[in-house]
């Protein structure tokens, strides 16, 4: 067995650890354990400073997810994109492709909790068919492997899929979503590398969300992807008490490029079932955003995006710096808040600004269409006319 294997079988698990190390009342515990998987790994655990803090809000269970029950399971309706059980293909060139439902840690604050941690959900039985609807559509030429933790399996079940994936000449691109070089970065090691190195390319997406998940380890798990020629981007989740707060986020992105981590997304929290405490105004989204960009390289800056619930896709939010126009000029502002004006070189009636509005109002005043009925119709009492 290998060390991380180990480690996850000295997790925190139940509801029983829960009262035994952390003091929960045994009826809420359970019910905790009910509503969703406690799973927290022992180098996570090690994390915490104090009870509260940003890491312990993200793997110990709060009795606030009992409370929310009018916040839909599947908020992004992934189901609604699911051709065969293991595929969300939402967009026309790439799949979502689960893999597994388990995780090292399960995140109090996950999107797909509906799946996570429940193994008749997301199971094996269902890779081959997920396989077989990628070779059978040639417009996906990229695939992202995702769970659950996709790095839960063994190096062999997960070389499996991936050589499956790489025998289909449409795909192009292969990316593997993992929380693991955050919360269990012993699972990266020279094995892995060197086998995910032979199916290039390969990409990572992992997931910190806050500086004190930076640590020495974390650091040469990513190190060790990246050495091995796989770009290592990371996806964040702004959640309340954990990383609402620019300086923190600054530091966090800092840090991740100090790791060869590029920050890739920043997420408005999701609507999601028992985690709706996570959630936080869009303005202090994009407050954050605003203290970021021009304070810090633009390499540490990611994309704030909210998708957009019921499976519209990932809509990106910016701050305002497009203030309006002066004939051809358009007004801007920079990162301190003096004003430019920029002379445009398009005529203002084709600026591309000006075709989108009007587009956008094309769409939203389109009359609806017309009922175009045959010349001889039914009337409800039978008769023609
Ligand atoms: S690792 Fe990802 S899939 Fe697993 S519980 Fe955390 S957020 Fe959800």
């Amino acid at each position: 067995m290998e060390l991380w294997q180990e480690m996850l079988r000295a997790s925190v698990d139940s509801g029983k650890d829960l009262v035994e190390r952390f003091g929960f009342d045994k009826e809420l515990a359970d019910k905790l354990n009910t509503l969703f998987h406690i799973r927290i790994n022992p180098y996570y655990l090690s994390l915490i400073r104090y009870q509260g803090d940003p890491i312990w809000l993200q793997c110990i269970p709060d009795a606030k997810e009992l409370e929310e029950d009018n916040f839909p399971l599947d908020p992004l309706n992934e189901e609604g994109d699911s051709p065969v059980p293991s595929i969300t293909h939402r967009y026309p060139d790439r799949v979502l492709f689960l893999t597994t439902s388990q995780c090292s840690m399960y995140c109090r604050f996950c999107t797909r909790k509906r799946k996570v941690g429940d193994s008749g959900k997301i199971s094996m039985r269902f890779i081959q068919s997920g396989l077989d609807y990628i070779a059978a559509h040639p417009e996906i030429r990229d695939v992202i492997i995702s769970g659950g933790d996709p790095l839960m399996l063994t190096d062999v079940m997960l070389e499996k899929i991936i050589s499956g994936l790489r025998a289909i000449p449409h795909v192009e691109i292969i990316r593997l979503g993992t929380k693991m070089p955050c919360v269990l970065p012993q699972r990266i090691t020279q094995k892995l590398v060197r086998m995910l190195k032979k199916y290039h390319p390969i990409y990572v997406n992992t997931h910190f969300n806050h500086p004190w998940e930076c640590t020495p380890e974390a650091k040469r798990a990513c190190e060790m992807l990246a050495d091995a020629g796989i770009p290592v981007g990371n996806q964040s989740v702004l959640m309340k008490g954990v990383n609402d707060d620019a300086d923190v986020m600054l530091e966090l992105m800092r840090k991740l490029l100090m790791m060869r981590v590029k920050p890739y997304y920043l997420y408005q929290a999701d609507i999601t079932k028992g985690a709706n405490h996570f959630r936080t105004p869009v303005s202090v989204g994009l407050d954050i955003m605003d203290k970021m960009r021009g304070h810090t390289s633009g390499l540490a800056i990611p994309a704030y995006v909210i998708d957009a619930p019921g499976g519209g896709g990932k809509i990106p939010l910016l701050p305002k710096y497009v203030l309006g126009r002066n004939g051809n000029n358009i007004i801007l502002r920079n990162y301190k808040y003096d004003i430019y004006q920029y002379p445009d070189v398009e005529e203002e009636d084709k600026a591309p600004e000006v075709q989108l509005e009007r587009k956008f109002m094309r769409k939203r005043t389109k009359p609806a269409r017309k009922k175009v009925y045959p010349k001889e119709t039914v009337r409800a009492d039978g008769q023609t006319k």
